[in-house]
């Protein structure tokens, strides 16, 4: 064996039990179950011409001046650089037109939504999320035995808030994704200040805006900045195209935040906090990238329509779509022809998530799609 196919085979073997040591950590850790990991994307080696529209990543990665200002820093990475988080930090705040301590920084958003979760609900305060929704704050619920109650979307694949209110008078966390993963489909501002006016007194509104830069709806920071009962989440990791180098933050009243202050601890990355800050420089990166993600998104919508597709028309980085069988079938069928699009929600078996991929990326899909429908 050369000494190159030595060190890739040691590098699978490795691989190989450190995904074995996960699986096993699975056992015990509960965000490492199953779901979690397939949440995490980790479905396996993948063929090298492989189609990845499966996890809601941005193909486009960070922006130029994200790339320059880690490649710049790495070389100090010997040392904390909390300044650099607190930069970060302010910029956000300025844009978000807050003051500094409005700001919490946080390597991604997952982070955050769990700790909101372990902080703000208890067995005798329920987490009350859409369904299908993103099931993050679920699992977190469900670990600190925490009940959780699902309401399912409405007719228009919004939030159905006045369900979600009446659902528990000791509700602990409402939580409204906007746009909605995996629906892609926006609850209207309205209906996020209803939520506000009349949820039980105690709780608090999460409101989880990982897909907002995608969509032209207003953020929701303007009623943090009115000191509403609510914690907005930020991150980096989808129009920024920077969920592997890790940045957020969540935005609430300081008094909020406080709570979530002591589940962790720890330094934040700094690649991950140059590179947002760069990025929240760039003028015109959020309009320019809602714009090409938004055209490949309207292509492959009028692919889907032009062959009667059943599908939900989304303003996100992805959607749901319909077929006949068990969405898990079309999965696979998808998977045989190397494209591997994103996972099933119980509450919608007969769908599938795909994420936006490239213009060439969902070229692919669509030739399978043309194939597997048989259209
Ligand atoms: N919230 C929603 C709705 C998501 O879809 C995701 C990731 O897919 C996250 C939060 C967490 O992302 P991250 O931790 O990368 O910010």
């Amino acid at each position: 064996m050369t000494s190159t196919g030595l060190q890739s085979e040691f590098s699978r073997r490795s691989l190989g039990r450190r995904a074995l040591s996960l699986l096993g950590a699975g056992a015990a850790l509960p965000f490492y179950n199953e779901p979690a990991l397939a949440q995490l994307s980790m479905i396996g080696p993948l063929p090298p011409d492989a189609v990845k529209i499966n996890a809601n990543e941005n193909p486009l990665g960070p922006c130029a001046e994200a790339a320059e200002a880690i490649y710049s820093v790495v070389k100090k990475g010997g040392r904390y650089m909390y300044e650099e988080t607190f930069s970060f930090s302010r910029t956000l705040a300025e844009q978000e037109g807050l003051k500094p301590n409005y700001v919490m920084p946080f390597p991604g958003s997952s982070d955050p939504l769990h700790r909101a979760v372990l902080a703000y609900t208890s067995p005798d305060k329920p987490f009350i999320m859409g369904d299908p929704g993103y099931e993050a704050g679920q699992r977190a619920a469900q670990f600190i035995g925490s009940k959780v109650i699902r309401v399912p979307l409405n007719s228009k694949f919004e939030h159905d808030v006045k369900a979600m209110v009446a659902a528990s008078p000791n509700a602990g966390v409402i939580y409204i994704c906007n746009p909605n993963n995996p629906t892609g489909t926006i609850t209207p501002r309205a209906d996020i200040e209803w939520v506000l006016a009349n949820k039980p007194k105690g709780s608090i509104l999460l409101l989880d805006e990982a897909y907002i830069h995608l969509s032209t709806e207003t953020f929701g920071t303007d009623l943090v900045a009115k000191d509403r009962d609510l914690i907005v989440l930020r991150t980096f990791s989808k129009l920024y195209g920077m969920a592997g180098l890790r940045a957020g933050a969540a935005i609430g009243r300081p008094d909020l935040l406080a709570k979530l202050s002591s589940y962790g601890a720890g330094a934040l990355p700094l690649t991950g906090m140059v590179g947002a800050a760069a990025s929240l420089k760039s003028p015109n990166l959020v309009a320019d990238r809602r714009k090409i993600i938004g055209d490949t998104r309207n292509d492959v919508f009028d692919f889907l329509h032009k062959h009667n597709a059943r599908f939900v028309p989304s303003v996100s980085n992805k959607f749901m779509v319909q077929w006949d069988k068990p969405g898990g079938e079309m999965v696979k069928a998808f998977a045989a022809e190397k494209i591997f699009i994103g996972r099933v929600w119980p509450a919608w078996p007969n769908h599938a998530r795909v994420s936006i991929g490239t213009p060439d990326e969902m070229a692919k899909f669509k030739t399978a799609y043309k194939k597997i429908f048989g259209v």
